[in-house]
């Protein structure tokens, strides 16, 4: 629904409004209603920003009048004037989007400054020292966001002048240096663009918003959405300020503060400021913050005021809250909230205690975390003994839990170019900033030298469950050489090193890692999810191993069992070569008797993990080529194996050579070829169900599944194989035991005639991979090299492999479920591609009603949240 409203005061705005005024706009509105000290200002909105993008960013004339109208307003209300000689109204603008994006997008502060109000604003304050500091801030912020001009280019012309004077930190530098530098960074701007730095407030006002607007498409906003599934037309909107100055002196400072710690979870305040700051200086970690505890001690009644607000805003929220802060000479002011992100654990625990506190009920807990998080709870620790034996070489505080080891990296591009050579990095930077985020996310763990608690690199890693280590001052790190010193010793590029988000602690080489223990938080709220959803989970799994795994995680069964898995170990693979280089029947039947007790003992084990829990089997899927010999060496050890001469063995091979092995001679097709192969596998699945019934009593019903239909009568021509071979065994064994026979639904004809398929089968799985790829038409072995370009260009916003394409392959999954249950009522119907961990797939699957999903043993639990979030959405039990 188009708006024609662009622009609203803070007195005008609700948390209903999230959409069009950003979470930041919309809680800034929200704390003005509650009656908190916020200062005041007004919000444009995300409309105005697609408008901007529409209209060729530009922002209109029509924009442009609300604006100074709004402008005009809040002088009313502050009783100052946006660039005038008295009383000069100084503001901040601000981004803010509908999810929040900390870090992504740009703010500018104490914009209205020029060499004319500047003095004004010495004279009125009667403090020289603290009007440069916000104008030397201003101009390298607006030349940074607005002008592209790099900030980068200012501190080091800051850290020249710091070095000259002999000083450490910013605070240092007196009035005269202040307005020195001031006159430096205009001389680099100009010389830099040619012009002088604007000094009309009315265009810095117009150019600033503009520039957060373009600030939404930049490249880092734009890998931090694609991560977090935010589509590119929310846009952003923008928020205008009056500005509040922490940094006037010593009875004013600026801090970040969360109502519960967002580490652990602890209910307690978390906070950290600093005297004399302002905006981020406390996130930039340029100077070390000081613990909240402390302005109990030095200002008593603005700490009681604070504490006041701070529970008001968790109450009323019902939830943890992130805040921003900043004291002006004794006066507390609030610049923001929201909820505040966190660590899985610390989001389990805050959850089930806030139900326990009554302040919300389970199924508002539910909502509460985010299904993805809960895949970094399952994540290794270090091996307890190998830790004890590991010498510490420094410590920093513990940022973001988890244990990792890792190559040693110094900059964002190394990382992520190392990560995707296969190595493991540990990324080590001074500070992170968000240019790094690629990097980031490369990385198995982020060290960094400076900032605290709430720096960007321990918000950032939070939330990717990525461990971190922050504010590690022993680091004495040289960017330029690749190198950092810890005492005497240097450590290089590449070297290994191995650090804990959750002590803080930092080793030499290589630890070896543990799985996690799971903590009673967990437990209690899985079992509210479970308790709320409709949606069964089942996992992937090949191995009585990863079952077991599964299963400890929640698993109401197997979903897919690959039976090629089976045999990718050194000593199986050469049996399955065997078998499929062979010339005729009789040498395959030999390779066929030496696999049949290694394939029964693997279901055997499976099914005794599972107890009742049912199993899916697929029968041999995969393309030839993943299997064949591929060197010389291989086909001369296999050929020696199986009596034959190199060059028969390598004609062969050649032979099987497929120009197209995706779509080559693969599932169903095999067993049409060699209906032996079929009968193998009917006897190691039906045997091994027998034998656990019979020792263990579990009323197992196999269900064995035939991939890659396409047709009905191919269905039928291998399922009539698996019926007589099963019968048999069964009759023969005078046993009673009940299976079926069903079909993956993966090649594009089998979903158009799902309704003729459903009479062979008695369920059908979803198999989104292959389905992703046959209906998209490219290979998913290929893709990756050019869906970069689609993504880049916003053809496509996302991975259809990762999530599942709901538009096009989620039609004909729909259809096809429909169709099945037109000829079969009951039909059985999952889905086991990779989108089964998905959760934004798993609530699809939930609205087109199918029986379960299936993933990778460490996406259970996510799929379980995600399942009772989906029900809670859309409720689909009675
Ligand atoms: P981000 O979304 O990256 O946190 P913000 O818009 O919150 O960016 O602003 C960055 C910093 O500037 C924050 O520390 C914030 O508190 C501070 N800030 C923003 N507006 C004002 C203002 N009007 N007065 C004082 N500080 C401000
Ligand atoms: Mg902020
Ligand atoms: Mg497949």
């Amino acid at each position: 629904m188009e708006n024609k409203k662009y622009v609203y005061l803070f007195s005008e705005g609700n948390l209903s409004m999230k959409n069009l005024l950003g979470g930041k706009g919309a809680n800034l509105a929200d704390m003005t209603s509650l009656g908190i000290p916020v200062p005041q200002g007004f919000t444009v909105t995300t409309q105005a920003c697609n408008k901007y993008y529409e209209d060729g960013l530009l922002i209109t004339p029509e924009v442009t009048l609300e604006i100074h109208a709004k402008m005009a307003e809040l002088e009313n209300i502050t009783g100052k004037k946006f660039g005038s000689m008295q009383n000069p109204l100084l503001v901040s603008v601000r981004s803010g989007a509908r999810a929040s994006m900390p870090g992504m997008m740009d703010t500018i502060l104490n914009l209205g400054l020029n060499d004319n109000t500047v003095e004004v604003l010495a004279k009125e304050t009667n403090n020289i020292r603290f009007a440069y500091d916000s104008y030397r801030r201003f101009i390298q912020m607006f030349a940074d966001v607005v002008m592209n001009v790099e900030k980068r280019n200012f501190e080091n012309i800051m850290d020249k002048m710091k070095e000259e004077k002999g000083v450490k930190v910013d605070t240092e530098l007196d009035a005269s240096d202040l307005i020195i530098l001031v006159k430096k960074f205009k001389e680099f701007y100009k010389e830099n663009k040619g012009e002088e730095f604007p000094s009309d407030p009315e265009r810095q006002l117009i150019e600033a918003i503009s520039a957060v607007f373009r600030s939404w498409d930049n490249p880092r906003a734009n890998v931090y959405r694609r991560l977090n599934d935010i589509p590119s037309e929310w846009g952003t909107a923008v928020s205008v300020q009056e500005m509040v100055f922490g940094n006037k002196g010593e009875t004013s400072g600026t801090g970040v503060a969360f109502s519960r710690n967002p580490s652990t979870g602890e209910k307690k305040i978390y906070a950290e400021y600093l005297m004399n700051a302002q905006g981020e200086d406390v996130v930039a970690g340029i100077r070390t913050p000081q613990d909240i505890s402390r302005l109990e001690k030095d200002m008593p009644k603005v700490y009681g005021q604070f504490m006041e607000i701070v529970n008001l805003l968790e109450t009323h929220n019902k939830d943890m809250q992130d805040m921003e802060f900043t004291i002006e000479d004794g006066k507390l002011y609030f610049l923001q909230t929201r909820n505040g992100k966190r660590t899985v654990q610390a989001a389990l625990k805050i959850a089930v205690e806030l139900v326990e506190e009554g302040m919300i009920t389970k199924r508002e807990a539910i909502m509460k975390v985010e299904p993805k998080q809960l895949d970094s709870l399952l994540h290794p620790n270090f091996d307890i003994d190998e830790l004890n034996k590991s010498i510490v070489i420094a410590k920093g505080l513990p940022a973001s839990p988890g244990a990792a080891s890792g190559k040693v990296c110094f900059t964002a591009e190394d990382a992520k170019s190392k990560h995707e050579l296969g190595d493991k990095v540990i990324l080590v930077r001074l500070e992170t900033s968000p240019e790094d985020i690629e990097g980031m996310v490369a990385a198995e763990g982020i060290l960094t030298v400076r900032g605290g608690m709430t720096s960007h690199a321990a918000v950032v890693a939070r939330g990717m469950g990525t461990c971190c280590v922050a504010g590690c001052t022993d680091l004495k790190v040289n960017e330029e050489t690749k190198s950092f010193k810890i005492g005497q010793k240097v450590y290089h590029e590449g070297d290994f090193i191995s650090m804990d988000g959750s002590s803080g602690n930092i080793y030499e080489g290589a630890i070896k890692t543990v799985e996690p223990e799971i903590n009673g938080f967990f437990e209690i709220f899985m079992g509210w999810a479970d308790e709320i959803r409709s949606l069964d989970v089942r996992t992937n799994a090949d191995t009585p191993k990863d079952t077991a795994q599964a299963v400890k995680y929640g698993a109401q069964g197997v979903g897919l069992c690959r039976t090629e898995h089976m045999f990718f170990d050194a000593d199986r693979i050469m049996l399955i070569r065997e078998m499929i280089v062979a010339k005729d029947l009789d040498s395959r039947m030999v390779a066929l008797e030496k696999l049949l007790p290694i394939q029964r003992g693997d279901f055997i084990g499976i099914y005794e993990e599972l107890g009742e829990r049912p199993a899916t089997i697929r029968f041999l899927d995969p393309p030839l080529h993943e299997f064949l010999p591929h060197d010389d060496e291989d086909i001369k050890e296999l050929a020696s194996d199986m009596g034959l001469t190199f060059d028969e063995l390598k004609a062969t091979v050649e032979s099987l050579h497929e120009v197209n092995p995706m779509m080559g001679h693969r599932g169903c097709r095999l067993a049409v070829s060699y209906p032996e192969i079929a009968q193998m596998q009917t006897r190691a699945v039906i045997e091994a169900a027998i034998d656990v019934r019979a020792r263990k009593g579990y009323n197992i019903i196999p269900e064995i599944m035939i991939p890659l239909v396409g047709e009905v009568k191919e269905l039928k021509y291998v399922k009539d194989i698996v019926v007589k071979t099963a019968d048999e065994i069964i009759s023969k064994s005078n046993s009673d035991l009940k299976y079926m026979v069903g079909t993956m639904i993966e090649v594009p004809r089998a979903a158009l005639t799902a309704d003729l398929i459903a009479k062979e089968a008695e369920f059908f799985s979803f198999g989104t991979n292959d389905l992703t790829q046959m209906t998209f038409g490219f290979s998913r072995d290929d893709a990756g090299s050019f869906l970069k370009d689609y993504y880049e260009k916003k053809v496509y916003e996302f991975d259809p492999f990762q999530k599942l394409d709901q538009v096009g392959v989620g039609k004909l999954i729909e259809m096809a479920a429909n169709l099945g249950r037109k000829t079969r009522p009951n039909i059985k119907l999952g889905i086991c591609g990779e989108h089964g961990g998905d959760p934004s797939s798993v609530e699809f699957c939930h609205n087109v009603g199918l029986d379960y999903v299936s993933c990778s043993p460490f996406r259970v639990p996510v799929a379980r949240l995600a399942a009772a979030q989906a029900e809670i959405k859309s409720p689909r039990k009675k």
